[in-house]
């Protein structure tokens, strides 16, 4: 969805929408929207062509679990105040623009707010570092495979001291010898 920006003159103009799953095709690498996403916002006049911004964006995302694999959602409750000004050629104009106060600038071109991609925007900055459907997730068993989250495997633990390691080498050889 495109919002004209040169249909706010002056007034503050409100948006406040539903958006299908769809719109937000082709999906992200990073997560699925399986569900309708809310926005509302506000967008005012701050200058001859800046607008601020404000808002908030409801929704829930599904992620994969970075230990298990598994799929679980993440809710998303975003607030966002940006200042959008016109895509410029020139970069060092953007930026003086940037060091006016501590907004953060986003970009528009052709007079109109791609509302699609700040939605995609707020998704990005929600997501967590490493994704865990729970913080104690007990991932995959490295041998078998097991969900070790639902269930138990009879594999050893793989992981080792490696100063047990070199101490059992030395053990080994004092066999041998
Ligand atoms: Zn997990
Ligand atoms: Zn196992």
């Amino acid at each position: 969805m495109l919002f004209d920006l040169r249909q706010v003159h002056g007034e503050r103009a409100h948006v406040e929408r539903t958006f299908e799953p769809a719109v937000f095709d082709p999906p992200d690498p990073d997560y699925r929207v399986n569900s309708p996403v809310r926005l509302s916002m506000d967008i005012e006049k701050a200058g001859t062509d800046v607008f601020r911004v404000t808002g908030r964006v409801l929704a829930q995302l599904e992620l994969d679990c970075g230990r298990c694999v598994e799929a679980f959602d993440l809710p998303i409750d975003g607030t966002f105040e940006l200042r959008y000004v016109p895509q410029t050629e020139s970069p060092a104009e953007a930026e003086r623009e940037i060091a006016e106060d501590d907004l953060t600038t986003a970009f528009y071109r052709e007079g109109v707010l791609d509302v699609i991609d700040l939605m995609r925007e707020q998704f990005q900055l929600a997501l967590p570092m490493k994704p865990l459907c729970r913080d104690d997730c007990q991932g995959l068993c490295p041998t078998c495979g097991t969900n070790l989250n639902r269930a138990s495997c009879a594999c050893a633990p793989r992981w080792e001291d490696p100063r047990l390691a070199a101490l059992k080498g030395l053990l080994d050889r004092q066999k041998e010898n």
